[in-house]
């Protein structure tokens, strides 16, 4: 029981020093291309979202000595349970039989495929309260990647991770696949007004990421992929209508505190709420018109 408990600190810690660690190249390389874009702009842009950052690494650090821990565990008794009873749909020969560049196009493929369908599992009714978490960061920067909520990162593991094994993608496959969605996903996250032009019909742009992010009714649940839009646009959930200018955030108010964010999906009143899309269809949608986007 100790030695468990103190694995469990330990593996937490050199999580949170990886993490910190992480950090860092990224920033230098938002702040440098802020600074290229939005020139004098950038200086009250960053005090302005300071606040909201600050939270998602709050919520970054929460996630990776507390929950981080758990789904290491749980991702290795999950692999361990495929193979032990076979839960193989492609072979490894498979996947050895083609170049590495093309396993890791059809891992990131199928865990872009993935995360859209999760991600439209989680603007429903009994997920969203966890998600909505996500959606409440009003100042969206490349730090909202981090902002998630405990039950959040376990839907978005289980899920993602459970294909991916099911799959029999080779480890260096399903680590550069995390690896994409992930810096990808911090980079869409940014503050950045591009639309990638004709490109956006095939790649999430940071302006199609930011009207997920909308508190535009139009725009609720619309732009579910990460990397690639083109199941988006085969689904029917694209819209981009040019960069986001307008407010971003959630009509249910949650305040901007740790303990707000964490305890919000633990209360009985979140799941009265509707999720977005049940909003625009459902009586409740003046009311909710009228409490203004947090
Ligand atoms: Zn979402
Ligand atoms: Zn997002």
């Amino acid at each position: 029981m100790i030695a468990t408990l103190q694995e469990f600190l330990v593996q937490s810690l050199a999580s949170l020093i990886i993490a910190a660690k992480g950090l860092v190249w990224p920033a230098l390389f938002f702040l440098l291309l802020g600074l290229a874009v939005k020139r004098r702009r950038l200086a009250g842009d960053i005090r302005r979202a300071l606040r909201e950052a600050s939270l998602n690494l709050q919520l970054m650090a929460f996630n990776l000595v507390f929950v981080v821990p758990l789904i290491a565990m749980a991702g290795q008794a999950l692999a361990n349970f495929s193979a032990a009873h076979g839960l193989v749909l492609v072979p490894a020969s498979a996947w050895d039989r083609m170049h590495p560049a093309a396993v890791i196009f059809a891992a990131v493929f199928i865990g872009d495929f993935t995360a859209y369908w999760r991600h439209r599992l989680e603007h429903t009714r009994l997920l969203w309260p966890a998600h909505a978490v996500h959606h409440s960061d009003t100042q969206m920067t490349w730090t909202a990647i981090e902002r998630f909520h405990p039950i959040n990162r376990c839907s978005t593991f289980f899920i993602d991770a459970s294909v991916l094994i099911l799959m029999g993608l080779p480890p260096f496959a399903v680590v550069a696949n995390y690896l994409v969605r992930h810096y990808y996903g911090s980079f869409i996250h940014a503050d950045l007004p591009w639309t990638y032009g004709p490109l956006g019909r095939i790649f999430v742009s940071p302006a199609m990421h930011r009207w997920h992010h909308s508190a535009d009714e139009r725009a609720f649940d619309k732009n579910f992929a990460t990397v690639f839009s083109v199941f988006d646009r085969a689904f029917g959930t694209h819209y981009v209508p040019g960069p986001h200018e307008g407010r971003l955030g959630v009509h249910d108010p949650i305040a901007p505190t740790l303990t707000s964010q964490l305890t919000y999906a633990l209360t009985p009143r979140a799941y009265r709420r509707t999720p977005p899309e049940i909003n625009r269809e459902g009586s409740e949608t003046e009311a909710s018109r009228a409490v203004p986007a947090e």
